[in-house]
């Protein structure tokens, strides 16, 4: 599908994955093809192109883009990120069995508990920073093994290769959401596991515009499977939509470079305030798993969260914020600010949500790719006063 090689790099990938002139015009740019349907030649003959929740060009153009990111055979995109991680579910049956990260994206755990387990799939959930709880979570009915790392918004870490070995063991699939680090910084394929998933709500898209997802993955089997629920359910992405993550994609490696070297930059400024308490940020050498990001990440992105001791100063902080604006989701080339406990996680149970870590005093940081002076600047001011 992509028509650039695994052994070019990130940038030329991100601009030529997937991509080639229209045939018709030579335009440069894949069109939007904004139709729900083709005009067949003749009964029984078609141009490859029926109905577009089947087929459609510009969502073919994105998918060939993000599977040369990622270094994948197939590229499938999504309504969003949730519907991604959804298809891949429903690819199982009824007792079917699925060791999670305990520590993921709130809608994955909420569609998980409330949603899919009502539907006969059971679900453990673990700390997969600890291989052992992993394995002893696997049964015989056990089909997969579903990760984030970094997760959100702790930036806990799982050894990848360790976790795609567990899983071989017992004939399971890895699903790794790699929304965090983008494929830019971390290519969970090449550590073994079997599918990627993406909200490209976020890094990927870019521009805080779009509500999207996608799947990449190797196996042609498994990818028809997957391709079969998705044109039975129909969570695809319109056409308008998948160009604008496609616009957004082809400047990734220059945005991450920025996002990577701001988010160190405010990592480092939050480690030395006196108002912090921890900073959890997988580049930062204090960070438990700091190694292991060495060894599997190659930049840490942009999300950084801090622990400031209460909710009362959590909310002075993010109250006072200029730059920063308070608001859900990431990615952007904005800085964004907020407080999951009372966010993104208030659909997560508060005894969970503590043992996670996830308290009312913790900040997370989407740090966007403004002047980092000026973003600096915006986050010492938001801090002074706080309250003890
Ligand atoms: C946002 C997000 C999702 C869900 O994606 P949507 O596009 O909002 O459905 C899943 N995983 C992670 C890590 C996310 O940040």
């Amino acid at each position: 599908m992509s028509d650039t090689t695994p052994q070019q790099g990130i940038a030329t990938r991100a601009i030529h994955a997937g991509q080639a002139p229209d045939p018709t015009t030579g335009a440069i740019m894949p069109p939007i093809y904004q139709t729900s349907t083709y005009v067949q030649p003749e009964l029984g003959r078609h141009l490859g192109y029926e109905y577009a929740r089947v087929q459609n060009p510009t969502r073919e153009a994105l998918e060939g883009n993000l599977a040369g990111l990622e270094g994948g055979a197939h590229g499938i995109a999504f309504s969003s990120g949730l519907a991604a991680i959804e298809a891949v579910i429903k690819t199982l049956e009824t007792g079917d069995h699925v060791v999670s990260e305990e520590n993921t994206y709130g809608g994955t755990t909420r569609m998980f508990t409330r949603v899919l387990a009502r539907l006969g799939i059971d679900f453990t959930f673990v700390d997969s920073r600890d291989p052992r709880q992993v394995r002893e979570a696997f049964r015989p009915e056990t089909r997969l093994l579903h990760l984030e790392t970094p997760t959100n918004p702790m930036m806990r870490l799982c050894d990848l290769t360790a976790m795609a070995e567990i899983a071989h063991e017992h004939d399971a699939l890895v699903m790794v959401d790699n929304t965090f680090a983008t494929p830019y910084n971390q290519r969970p394929l090449e550590f073994g596991a079997d599918i990627v998933v993406h909200s490209t709500t976020k890094y990927l898209n870019g521009h805080s515009d779009v509500i999207g997802g996608a799947l990449v993955l190797d196996d042609d089997d498994l990818a028809d499977r997957i391709h079969f629920v998705r044109k039975s359910t129909g969570a695809v992405p319109g056409p308008m939509d998948a160009w604008l993550v496609l616009r957004g994609t082809k400047t990734l490696h220059v945005r991450m470079r920025a996002h990577n070297e701001n988010g160190m930059a405010v990592a480092r400024f939050l480690e030395e305030h006196p108002a912090s308490q921890t900073v959890h940020y997988p580049g930062l050498p204090s960070h438990p798993q700091h190694e292991l990001a060495t060894s599997q990440m190659s930049g840490f992105t942009g999300m950084v969260s801090v622990e400031l001791g209460s909710g009362e100063r959590a909310k002075h902080f993010v109250d006072r914020t200029r730059l920063f604006a308070l608001a859900e989701s990431l990615g952007g080339v904005e800085s964004l600010i907020g407080v999951p406990a009372i966010m993104t996680h208030a659909s997560v149970a508060p005894d969970r949500r503590d043992a996670m870590g996830v308290t009312d005093g913790l900040v997370r940081l989407s740090v966007g790719i403004e002047d980092i002076d000026d973003l600096l600047e915006d986050l010492g001011q938001a801090l002074e006063g706080l309250p003890d």
